[in-house]
């Protein structure tokens, strides 16, 4: 999970990392307040999107005079920034981070993500950040200094210092600096983050360290145990479905194809996709019911499913485990007369209670189609795919 550069700043300020004095704004005239609440200019204008790459692309801007905040600020808002890192389409700034402006003298870089083939941490560092840490990583990549972290000791100090002295950062400001590290390493350790940066970590003019941007990633498997971070998702960049899964406790992935699939079981899921291409198709979600699914969450899931325009057939795979074949066939029952299914279903139940299941199915008078094996459901789907793309007249 991505959070906003003002988000993850006011966690910095919480682990003792200096920051800018800032105000997040999501109107012009709000941004003008918040530059009169900071009390001196110039003031920086920052577009708040869940990506870097903003100062190259015109989303950061330094205003000289009040009066000019709220052109400004007009200017950014509601645009849609596409910058180096966010793809073609680029992604809508809806609010605004409103900063003194520091005076810099120099730029450095600090980063810490997962080596995932060490199995460990890894810190970064450079003496070179700024806007053209890509270029230098591909120019001059030992100009980045690297030191991974056994997991049990945590970064030490000593190795915090290295890190800058290695970058050939003077004793005086290895020792300034080296605390930053030692406190993003415990943020990105007690927050169960991904991924975080600092892009620059400025030295000020008054040799203070400042992080001058932001980026905190966090493991959204770890969300659980931080309510506190919970609430920075940002919902309106979500698709709608996943998040109404995810409140229903269902693994729920929207992808691009027109086959909805319902399957139980992150493997059997998994070698659901690979059927439905083989039948030349392409999957329009990934949908793990779970194992102890009910009939309520069946039928949930058939809804979700069901509310996507895309899907034009809807497989449902259940291999009857821990969850019978007949409580999936009750739930896809009481889901489907509630609900009414416009489109073709081909249904296989493998497993516990399968004949139960399919009674209940046939009784209820759907016009499903049952298959027994996984190529003949392939077949199926080819089938009325193309019955779908080529309708007779
Ligand atoms: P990014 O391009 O999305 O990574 O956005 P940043 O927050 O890193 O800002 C881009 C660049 O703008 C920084 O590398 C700085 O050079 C510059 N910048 C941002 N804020 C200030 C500021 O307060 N003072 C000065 N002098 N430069 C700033
Ligand atoms: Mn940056």
């Amino acid at each position: 999970m991505k959070i906003y550069e003002y988000q993850a700043k006011r966690l910095f300020s919480r682990y003792g990392i200096a920051v800018p004095k800032g105000v997040a704004a999501v109107t012009p005239a709000e941004a003008l307040a918040a530059a009169r609440s900071l009390g001196a200019m110039p003031i920086v204008l920052k577009a708040q999107i869940h990506s870097g790459g903003r100062g190259k692309a015109g989303g950061v801007r330094v205003i000289a005079n009040l009066d000019e905040v709220e052109t400004a600020a007009a200017g950014l808002l509601g645009r849609t920034l596409v910058t180096a890192q966010t793809g073609p389409k680029g992604q809508p700034v809806r609010a605004l981070l409103v900063e003194e402006a520091v005076a810099v003298r120099q730029e450095l870089y600090a980063g810490i993500a997962i080596d995932r083939s060490a199995g460990r941490p890894l810190v970064l560092t450079s003496a070179e950040g700024g806007v053209e840490i890509e270029t230098l990583a591909a120019r001059a990549p030992q100009k980045i200094v690297r030191e991974a972290v056994d997991p049990a000791f945590g970064l030490r100090p000593f190795q915090a210092r290295r890190l800058f002295f290695s970058c050939g950062l003077d004793a005086g400001l290895c020792a300034a600096a080296a605390p930053v590290l030692l406190n993003l390493y415990r943020l990105f350790t007690e927050k169960d983050c991904s991924a975080v940066e600092i892009n620059p970590l400025v030295v000020t003019r008054s040799m203070e360290v400042v992080a001058l941007d932001a980026k905190v990633n966090v493991d959204e498997n770890g969300l659980f145990r931080h309510p506190d971070l919970q609430d920075l998702a940002d919902a309106t960049l979500e698709d709608p479905r996943e998040v109404e899964a995810g409140r229903l406790g269902l693994n729920y992935i929207k992808l691009k194809g027109n086959v909805g699939c319902m399957v139980n079981g992150a493997g059997l899921a998994m070698a659901t996709m690979d059927l439905v291409k083989l039948a030349g198709a392409e999957p329009a979600n990934f949908l793990d019911v779970g194992g102890g699914a009910t009939a309520e969450t069946i039928g949930e899931g058939l809804r979700i499913l069901l509310s996507d325009r895309d899907v034009k057939v809807v497989f449902i795979n259940i291999f009857g485990g821990i969850l019978r074949c007949d409580t999936l066939a009750t739930g896809v029952r009481e889901a489907a007369s509630r609900l009414g299914v416009p489109l073709p279903v081909v249904i296989r139940l493998e497993g516990t209670n399968r004949e139960a299941g399919e009674r209940i199915l046939a009784s209820a008078g759907l016009d499903f189609i049952p298959v027994r094996a996984m190529g003949e459901a392939a077949e199926r789907i080819k089938e009325l795919l193309s019955a779908h793309e080529h309708p007779r007249r």
